[in-house]
C-alpha cells in the first residue's frame, strides 16, 4: 500500500486535484516513474492516459495521475526504453524529471502536448500560455482550424496606438468558458519545448 512518493503529494486545486512538492525539488530530480496500466489499443483514449507509441498507452495511477497541464511546466515526463530479457522491446518506462528548481508546497505541473483534434482552452494563467491545451507542433494547424480571430490590439501600452475601434471581435468566443487571455499572439511566441529530449506525449481524449 506505501505507493507514496518522497517528493510529492497529492492535493486540491480549485477544479480537482493536483501534484504537490512534499519538499523542495531541485533541477533535474528524477521524481519518479509513472506507474499504471498499460493498454495496447491505438483507439485508446482518456485525460490521463500517455502515449507510449506502437499503439500502447499507459493510464497512470496517483500520484502522478493528477499532475496538471501549464504551458510553462516545471516537470517534463521522460520515456526510458526498456527490453525483455530475450531482448525484445517491452513498453517504455515513463518517469517524472523536474525542469527548474520547485520550492515545498509548488504544484508540479507537465506540458500535455495535446494533438490539436482534442484540444481545450488554457488557463493556466502561465506567460507562455499558449491559449490552448496543445503540443506546440500542433497550435498553427489548431489555429488555422478555428474561425479567423483577430488578436485585438488593445494590449498596447500606448495611449495613441487606436485603430479600427469599431471591428467586432466577439466571435472569438468559443464555448462557454470565459478564456481569461486570448490577445496573445500565440504564433509569435511559440518556442522550443523547455528540453529536447524525448517527451512522450499525453493523448488527448477523443472528441466522439
Ligand atoms: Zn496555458
Amino acid at each position: 500500500m506505501s505507493t507514496a512518493n518522497p517528493w510529492v503529494i497529492v492535493g486540491q486545486v480549485s477544479f480537482g486535484k493536483g501534484v504537490f512538492a512534499r519538499k523542495p525539488i531541485p533541477k533535474g530530480t528524477d521524481i519518479g516513474q509513472v506507474l499504471g496500466k498499460i493498454i495496447d489499443d491505438p483507439d485508446y483514449a482518456s485525460p490521463y492516459c500517455i502515449d507510449l507509441g506502437n499503439s500502447m498507452s499507459l493510464e497512470p495511477r496517483a500520484p502522478f495521475r493528477f499532475l496538471n497541464h501549464r504551458c510553462e511546466p516545471n516537470c517534463a515526463l521522460h520515456s526510458h526504453d526498456v527490453v525483455y530479457e530475450d531482448g525484445s522491446p517491452a513498453p517504455s518506462e515513463i518517469r517524472l524529471e523536474s525542469l527548474t528548481d520547485i520550492p515545498e508546497g509548488a504544484e508540479l505541473t507537465i506540458d500535455y502536448q495535446w494533438s490539436a483534434e482534442g484540444a481545450i482552452k488554457c488557463l493556466c494563467g502561465s506567460d507562455q500560455c499558449r491559449g490552448w491545451v496543445v503540443a506546440i507542433e500542433d497550435l498553427p494547424k489548431l489555429l488555422k482550424s478555428q474561425k479567423p480571430k483577430r488578436p485585438r490590439p488593445t494590449s498596447a501600452k500606448s495611449p495613441s496606438a487606436k485603430s479600427n475601434s469599431t471591428a467586432s471581435t466577439s466571435r472569438a468566443s468559443n464555448s462557454g468558458g470565459a478564456a481569461a487571455k486570448e490577445s496573445k499572439s500565440a504564433t509569435a511566441t511559440a518556442r522550443k519545448p523547455a528540453s529536447s529530449l524525448e517527451k512522450p506525449k499525453r493523448k488527448s481524449p477523443k472528441p466522439r
